[in-house]
Protein backbone atom coordinates (compact mmCIF):
# COMPACT_ATOMS: atom_id res chain seq x y z
CA UNK A 1 0.00 0.00 0.00
CA UNK A 2 1.40 3.44 -0.62
CA UNK A 3 -0.04 6.26 -0.23
CA UNK A 4 0.37 9.09 -3.50
CA UNK A 5 1.75 12.85 -3.19
CA UNK A 6 -0.74 14.94 -4.89
CA UNK A 7 -3.09 17.56 -4.47
CA UNK A 8 -6.71 16.20 -6.16
CA UNK A 9 -7.60 12.95 -4.63
CA UNK A 10 -8.29 10.10 -7.50
CA UNK A 11 -8.64 7.04 -6.17
CA UNK A 12 -10.56 6.01 -2.42
CA UNK A 13 -10.98 3.06 -0.65
CA UNK A 14 -14.51 2.62 0.11
CA UNK A 15 -14.79 -0.03 3.24
CA UNK A 16 -17.58 -1.00 5.55
CA UNK A 17 -18.03 -3.57 8.72
CA UNK A 18 -14.46 -4.32 9.37
CA UNK A 19 -15.63 -5.56 12.74
CA UNK A 20 -12.12 -5.58 14.55
CA UNK A 21 -10.86 -8.04 11.85
CA UNK A 22 -7.46 -7.05 11.58
CA UNK A 23 -6.22 -9.57 9.01
CA UNK A 24 -9.01 -9.02 6.53
CA UNK A 25 -8.43 -5.31 7.03
CA UNK A 26 -4.71 -5.84 6.37
CA UNK A 27 -5.58 -7.82 3.23
CA UNK A 28 -7.92 -5.37 1.78
CA UNK A 29 -4.72 -2.28 2.39
CA UNK A 30 -2.25 -4.77 0.61
CA UNK A 31 -4.27 -5.75 -2.23
CA UNK A 32 -5.70 -2.46 -2.81
CA UNK A 33 -3.12 -0.58 -4.99
CA UNK A 34 -2.03 2.78 -4.54
CA UNK A 35 -5.15 4.80 -3.17
CA UNK A 36 -5.22 8.78 -1.73
CA UNK A 37 -8.17 8.83 1.00
CA UNK A 38 -10.33 5.87 2.94
CA UNK A 39 -14.07 6.52 3.16
CA UNK A 40 -14.86 4.01 6.05
CA UNK A 41 -18.63 3.88 6.16
CA UNK A 42 -18.71 2.68 9.97
CA UNK A 43 -18.49 -0.90 12.38
CA UNK A 44 -14.67 -0.50 12.38
CA UNK A 45 -15.44 -2.68 15.90
CA UNK A 46 -17.83 -5.20 16.94
CA UNK A 47 -17.34 -9.39 16.52
CA UNK A 48 -14.22 -9.50 15.95
CA UNK A 49 -10.93 -10.08 17.89
CA UNK A 50 -8.65 -6.44 17.17
CA UNK A 51 -11.56 -3.61 17.74
CA UNK A 52 -8.35 -1.28 19.19
CA UNK A 53 -5.84 -2.36 16.33
CA UNK A 54 -8.48 -1.80 13.67
CA UNK A 55 -9.08 2.00 15.00
CA UNK A 56 -5.55 2.26 14.82
CA UNK A 57 -4.61 1.02 11.32
CA UNK A 58 -7.42 3.26 10.37
CA UNK A 59 -6.30 6.48 12.11
CA UNK A 60 -3.00 5.96 10.18
CA UNK A 61 -4.60 6.45 7.03
CA UNK A 62 -6.27 9.57 5.38
CA UNK A 63 -9.60 8.83 6.16
CA UNK A 64 -13.32 10.05 6.54
CA UNK A 65 -15.17 7.71 9.10
CA UNK A 66 -19.14 7.71 10.50
CA UNK A 67 -20.49 5.77 12.81
CA UNK A 68 -22.29 2.26 12.47
CA UNK A 69 -24.46 0.60 15.35
CA UNK A 70 -21.77 -1.56 16.47
CA UNK A 71 -19.78 1.29 17.32
CA UNK A 72 -22.44 2.84 19.03
CA UNK A 73 -22.98 -0.22 20.91
CA UNK A 74 -19.49 -0.46 21.85
CA UNK A 75 -19.09 2.88 23.67
CA UNK A 76 -22.95 2.42 25.32
CA UNK A 77 -24.41 5.33 23.21
CA UNK A 78 -27.07 2.72 21.81
CA UNK A 79 -29.22 -0.05 23.51
CA UNK A 80 -28.22 -3.36 22.91
CA UNK A 81 -31.36 -5.10 24.32
CA UNK A 82 -32.13 -6.35 20.42
CA UNK A 83 -28.65 -7.25 19.74
CA UNK A 84 -28.20 -11.34 19.40
CA UNK A 85 -26.71 -13.27 22.81
CA UNK A 86 -23.46 -13.62 20.20
CA UNK A 87 -23.44 -9.91 19.31
CA UNK A 88 -24.40 -8.73 22.73
CA UNK A 89 -21.39 -11.03 24.28
CA UNK A 90 -18.82 -9.57 21.62
CA UNK A 91 -20.09 -6.07 22.10
CA UNK A 92 -19.64 -6.40 25.67
CA UNK A 93 -16.29 -7.46 25.46
CA UNK A 94 -15.17 -4.31 22.93
CA UNK A 95 -16.42 -2.19 25.27
CA UNK A 96 -14.13 -3.60 28.16
CA UNK A 97 -10.98 -3.30 25.56
CA UNK A 98 -11.03 0.36 24.59
CA UNK A 99 -8.42 2.48 25.16
CA UNK A 100 -9.30 6.03 25.80
CA UNK A 101 -8.47 7.60 23.00
CA UNK A 102 -9.92 4.80 20.75
CA UNK A 103 -13.12 5.48 22.81
CA UNK A 104 -13.02 9.03 22.31
CA UNK A 105 -12.25 8.62 18.35
CA UNK A 106 -15.67 6.27 18.12
CA UNK A 107 -17.30 8.73 19.85
CA UNK A 108 -16.30 11.35 17.66
CA UNK A 109 -18.06 9.58 14.54
CA UNK A 110 -20.82 11.74 12.95
CA UNK A 111 -23.55 10.20 11.70
CA UNK A 112 -23.74 11.06 8.17
CA UNK A 113 -21.11 13.05 5.80
CA UNK A 114 -21.19 14.76 2.52
CA UNK A 115 -18.09 14.99 0.60
CA UNK A 116 -18.27 15.90 -2.93
CA UNK A 117 -21.17 14.49 -4.97
CA UNK A 118 -21.27 11.96 -2.29
CA UNK A 119 -23.45 11.07 0.92
CA UNK A 120 -21.69 8.61 3.19
CA UNK A 121 -23.70 6.12 6.35
CA UNK A 122 -23.13 2.96 7.68
CA UNK A 123 -27.62 2.06 7.20
CA UNK A 124 -29.17 3.97 4.99
CA UNK A 125 -29.46 8.13 4.44
CA UNK A 126 -33.23 7.69 5.95
CA UNK A 127 -31.77 6.43 9.29
CA UNK A 128 -27.93 6.39 9.19
CA UNK A 129 -27.46 4.11 12.45
CA UNK A 130 -30.48 1.57 12.28
CA UNK A 131 -31.56 1.24 9.10
CA UNK A 132 -30.94 -1.90 6.52
CA UNK A 133 -31.51 -1.87 2.81
CA UNK A 134 -32.20 -5.35 1.97
CA UNK A 135 -34.35 -4.90 -0.87
CA UNK A 136 -34.92 -2.61 -3.97
CA UNK A 137 -38.03 -0.94 -2.10
CA UNK A 138 -36.25 0.05 1.02
CA UNK A 139 -33.29 1.42 -1.66
CA UNK A 140 -36.30 3.30 -3.50
CA UNK A 141 -37.69 4.91 -0.44
CA UNK A 142 -34.33 6.10 0.62
CA UNK A 143 -33.47 8.24 -2.86
CA UNK A 144 -35.78 10.82 -0.94
CA UNK A 145 -33.42 11.15 2.13
CA UNK A 146 -29.98 12.69 0.59
CA UNK A 147 -29.23 15.49 -1.99
CA UNK A 148 -26.08 14.07 -3.65
CA UNK A 149 -25.81 11.95 -6.87
CA UNK A 150 -24.61 9.10 -4.63
CA UNK A 151 -24.95 7.69 -1.62
CA UNK A 152 -22.48 5.02 0.52
CA UNK A 153 -23.77 2.93 2.79
CA UNK A 154 -22.70 -0.55 4.38
CA UNK A 155 -24.87 -2.20 7.46
CA UNK A 156 -25.76 -5.56 5.11
CA UNK A 157 -22.60 -7.00 4.45
CA UNK A 158 -23.77 -7.01 1.21
CA UNK A 159 -21.98 -5.37 -2.03
CA UNK A 160 -25.04 -4.37 -4.82
CA UNK A 161 -25.75 -1.06 -6.31
CA UNK A 162 -29.28 0.37 -6.55
CA UNK A 163 -29.72 2.55 -9.31
CA UNK A 164 -32.98 5.45 -9.37
CA UNK A 165 -35.58 4.92 -11.78
CA UNK A 166 -37.79 8.13 -10.64
CA UNK A 167 -39.96 5.67 -8.78
CA UNK A 168 -39.93 6.07 -4.56
CA UNK A 169 -41.71 2.39 -5.03
CA UNK A 170 -38.98 0.31 -6.65
CA UNK A 171 -35.18 0.74 -8.53
CA UNK A 172 -32.78 -1.30 -9.74
CA UNK A 173 -30.20 -3.65 -8.29
CA UNK A 174 -27.14 -4.36 -9.77
CA UNK A 175 -24.68 -7.08 -8.54
CA UNK A 176 -21.16 -6.40 -9.49
CA UNK A 177 -18.26 -8.60 -11.02
CA UNK A 178 -15.26 -8.17 -9.18
CA UNK A 179 -11.99 -6.67 -10.78
CA UNK A 180 -14.47 -4.74 -13.27
CA UNK A 181 -14.43 -0.98 -13.22
CA UNK A 182 -18.35 0.28 -13.70
CA UNK A 183 -19.00 3.77 -15.16
CA UNK A 184 -21.11 5.86 -12.85
CA UNK A 185 -23.15 8.47 -14.93
CA UNK A 186 -25.27 11.23 -13.71
CA UNK A 187 -28.15 8.34 -12.73
CA UNK A 188 -28.54 9.07 -8.81
CA UNK A 189 -26.64 5.68 -6.89
CA UNK A 190 -27.16 4.09 -3.76
CA UNK A 191 -23.87 1.75 -3.92
CA UNK A 192 -22.85 -0.91 -1.03
CA UNK A 193 -18.57 -2.19 -0.81
CA UNK A 194 -19.87 -5.26 1.08
CA UNK A 195 -18.16 -6.12 4.58
CA UNK A 196 -14.28 -5.75 5.09
CA UNK A 197 -14.41 -8.21 8.14
CA UNK A 198 -17.71 -10.26 7.99
CA UNK A 199 -18.96 -10.76 4.89
CA UNK A 200 -22.71 -12.18 4.52
CA UNK A 201 -23.15 -12.98 1.00
CA UNK A 202 -21.95 -16.19 1.17
CA UNK A 203 -18.22 -15.45 -0.33
CA UNK A 204 -15.74 -15.32 2.91
CA UNK A 205 -13.57 -13.43 1.24
CA UNK A 206 -12.65 -9.91 2.22
CA UNK A 207 -15.18 -7.04 0.09
CA UNK A 208 -14.69 -3.34 -0.71
CA UNK A 209 -14.52 -1.16 -3.39
CA UNK A 210 -12.32 1.39 -5.25
CA UNK A 211 -13.78 4.76 -6.79
CA UNK A 212 -12.02 6.21 -9.40
CA UNK A 213 -12.64 10.04 -9.85
CA UNK A 214 -10.73 10.40 -12.75
CA UNK A 215 -12.07 7.41 -14.38
CA UNK A 216 -15.22 7.74 -12.96
CA UNK A 217 -15.55 4.26 -12.44
CA UNK A 218 -16.59 2.00 -9.32
CA UNK A 219 -14.87 -1.44 -8.56
CA UNK A 220 -15.84 -4.02 -6.61
CA UNK A 221 -13.09 -6.10 -5.17
CA UNK A 222 -13.42 -9.62 -3.09
CA UNK A 223 -9.32 -10.47 -1.37
CA UNK A 224 -8.72 -13.71 0.68
CA UNK A 225 -7.50 -13.18 4.16
CA UNK A 226 -5.87 -15.34 6.72
CA UNK A 227 -9.25 -16.21 8.37
CA UNK A 228 -8.02 -18.51 10.79
CA UNK A 229 -5.85 -16.37 11.84
CA UNK A 230 -8.68 -14.48 12.82
CA UNK A 231 -10.76 -17.41 14.27
CA UNK A 232 -7.69 -18.53 16.39
CA UNK A 233 -7.62 -15.22 17.87
CA UNK A 234 -11.08 -15.07 18.77
CA UNK A 235 -11.51 -18.65 20.50
CA UNK A 236 -7.95 -17.43 22.58
CA UNK A 237 -10.24 -14.26 23.96
CA UNK A 238 -13.24 -16.85 24.10
CA UNK A 239 -15.33 -14.99 21.82
CA UNK A 240 -18.63 -16.64 20.97
CA UNK A 241 -17.44 -19.26 18.81
CA UNK A 242 -20.60 -18.84 16.02
CA UNK A 243 -19.01 -15.57 15.50
CA UNK A 244 -16.30 -17.10 13.95
CA UNK A 245 -17.51 -19.61 12.62
CA UNK A 246 -19.59 -17.75 10.23
CA UNK A 247 -16.47 -16.28 8.46
CA UNK A 248 -15.50 -19.54 7.41
CA UNK A 249 -18.91 -19.36 5.44
CA UNK A 250 -19.53 -15.46 4.82
CA UNK A 251 -22.68 -14.94 6.34
ZN1 LIG B 1 -21.86 -4.43 10.54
Amino acid sequence: MTIRERNTIVRYLILSDIHSNLAAFEAVLADAGPFDKVWCLGDVIGYGPQPNECIERLKELPHICVAGNHDWASINKLDISSFNPDARQACLWTREQLTPSNWEFIESLPEKLVEDNFTIVHGSPRYPIWEYITHQFVAAANFAHFDTTYCLFGHTHVPVVYAFTGSQRTCDAFLLEPNEPVPIGEQRLLINPGGVGQPRDGDPRASYMILDKEANTIELRRVEYPIEETQRLMATLKLPPRLATRLSFGW
